[in-house]
């Protein structure tokens, strides 16, 4: 099977090709190792950051932006993402605090300050 994915590691945004043949997978048209690692990546285990914002309950109209701490399975996107429509969040919160502990195995952290 043959696989056209583009790189988003960088701007450059390498078309590539991939061709995968039982465990094996071939990728073409990458610049350089990210590409390849990337595109090998998303035919056997694609993963994503997610990024979101989540209500600050003390304080008016504000959110606190958020991301996971490392990438979860890209098929859990909706799911993370309605965790964390559920929660809010106490201010004051600094750049690193866990929001959410073990979400598909990794940890929701804040983006931003809110003093
Ligand atoms: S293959 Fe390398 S140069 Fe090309 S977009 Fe990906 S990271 Fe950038």
């Amino acid at each position: 099977m043959e696989r056209k994915i583009t790189c988003i590691i960088c701007p450059r945004g390498c078309p590539m090709t991939a061709v995968i043949e039982g465990d094996s997978v071939k990728v073409s048209g990458h610049s350089c190792p990210k590409g390849e690692e990337y595109a090998i990546n998303e035919c056997t285990n694609p993963v994503r950051t997610v990024t979101a914002t989540v209500r600050v309950d003390n304080r008016r109209d504000v959110m606190v932006s958020v991301k996971t701490e490392n990438p979860v399975p890209k098929g859990s996107m909706a799911d993370v993402m309605a965790q964390l429509r559920k929660i809010t969040v106490q201010a004051p919160i600094h750049i690193g605090d866990v929001v959410l502990e073990d979400v598909f195995g990794t940890k929701i952290v804040a983006t931003k300050e809110i003093l």
